[in-house]
């Protein structure tokens, strides 16, 4: 199957269900099921183990990475939670330093207390991890693009020198913003994708999800050892939401692409616009890694002004009115957001200014609105500043 075929029919097949032959998967709000005598059932023992509509959209995620395993909980968060789990004390950790603010804080105010080392480092340069790489790294945690600054991380350069150091060391890539259609990394030699499927996968601001797909049949297994001993699951009904919003994720991900390009092109021509972050630009840093591991540059923006105050960020963020002032991005509607105080708001200020995210950055994430709508928009909010 290709792309667009999967993200449709991988997982699920409607000659499976005898009943009635229901084109969606069904809802399996249960939490428990019968037995016909102890230990005589049809392979599901309690729902916090085995759900069949979860089993659906595992093994829909699974397909769309490449990857054999899917396993799926309540939140993207509970993801990361999972994957750091998989460590013992002792081990350590290197890791972007431009990362998704709630991965940095479960790492520094929750991992740490259990003795993992972290090494937050600038991963422009994949080389960079030589530096760190030591024989207690058991893992390197890349996100590319990165958020809000969209740097672009050379998957395919770390997972070889990772490998090649310690073929034991784990390569996790938190792919939320690329998604699978943009970029794969298991194909690019990464062992573990996480998704915070609360964004682009689900792609209707409706759902709190997350996932993590593997490859290798013993990281399966210990990552479904934690998700039933931890029990951060989905429900049934979020892993519906989750299944049906996949089924668009291929044109919607092509309209946030296009959206996502005009926005940038126009901002950069703005003459109350300082700096626009996209990876699409030739003049970006690492505009052939990105060529050369996404299909396109996404529809993530970041952006400061030539006024570089918290007062013109404030005045800008409030006049908007299609590209929503709220946290996340994904969905079908643009939203537009403040890094600073919202989504890195416990990153310290010295530690975030370091990477790029300073008091007036902006950080748009572009929907699938018409474009001219979404232009005017912003034409006016600027003209407010
Ligand atoms: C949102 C996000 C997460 C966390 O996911 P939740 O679903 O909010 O728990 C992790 N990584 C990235 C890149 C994100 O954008």
């Amino acid at each position: 199957m290709k792309f667009g075929t999967k993200v449709i029919h991988a997982g699920y097949n409607p000659h499976d269900d005898k009943k009635s032959g229901s084109v969606m998967p069904p809802i399996y709000q249960t939490s428990t099921y019968i037995q016909k005598a102890p230990g005589d059932h049809l392979g599901y023992e309690y729902a916090r183990t085995q759900n069949p509509t979860r089993h659906v959209l595992q093994a829909n995620l699974a397909a769309l990475e490449g990857a054999k395993h899917g396993v799926c909980f309540g939140s993207g968060m509970a993801a990361v939670d999972a994957v750091i789990k998989l460590l013992n004390p002792g081990d350590e950790i290197i890791s972007t330093n431009d990362l998704y603010g709630g991965s940095y804080r479960t790492f520094r105010r929750i991992f740490e207390k259990y003795g993992l080392k972290f090494h937050f480092i600038d991963l422009n340069d994949a080389s960079n991890i030589n530096e760190y790489l030591n024989a207690n790294t058991k893992m390197v945690w890349v996100e590319t693009p990165t958020n809000p600054m969209l740097n672009i991380v050379d998957i395919e350069a770390i997972a070889k020198i990772a490998h090649d150091y310690n073929s034991d060391i784990k390569v996790v890539v938190d792919n939320t913003f690329a998604t699978p259609y943009l970029q794969q990394p298991m194909s690019l030699g990464a062992d573990i994708v996480v998704h915070s499927a609360t964004k682009y996968l689900g792609g209707h601001s409706d759902v709190i999800h997350g996932t993590a797909i593997c490859n290798d049949d013993a990281i399966a297994e210990a990552l479904e050892f934690i998700q039933n001993g931890t029990g951060a699951v989905p429900g049934p009904q979020d892993c519906f939401l989750v299944i049906r919003g996949i089924k668009t994720l291929k044109i919607r991900m092509e309209q946030h692409c296009k959206n996502g390009e005009a926005i940038a092109r126009f901002l950069k021509d703005h003459s109350k616009v300082d700096k626009v972050h996209w990876p699409g630009f030739e003049s970006h840093k690492n505009h052939e890694v990105a060529k050369k591991q996404m299909r396109h540059f996404g529809g993530m923006v970041s952006f400061s002004m030539k006024n570089d105050s918290l007062e013109a960020g404030v005045k800008l963020l409030s006049n908007t009115h299609y590209f929503l002032l709220a946290e996340s991005l994904g969905g079908v509607e643009s939203l537009i957001g403040h890094p600073a105080t919202m989504t890195h708001a416990s990153i310290p200020k010295e530690e975030r200014e370091k990477t790029g995210v300073t008091d007036s950055l902006i950080r748009l994430s572009v929907g699938i609105e018409d474009i001219d709508d979404l232009i005017a928009d912003l034409d006016k909010a600027l003209s407010m500043v």
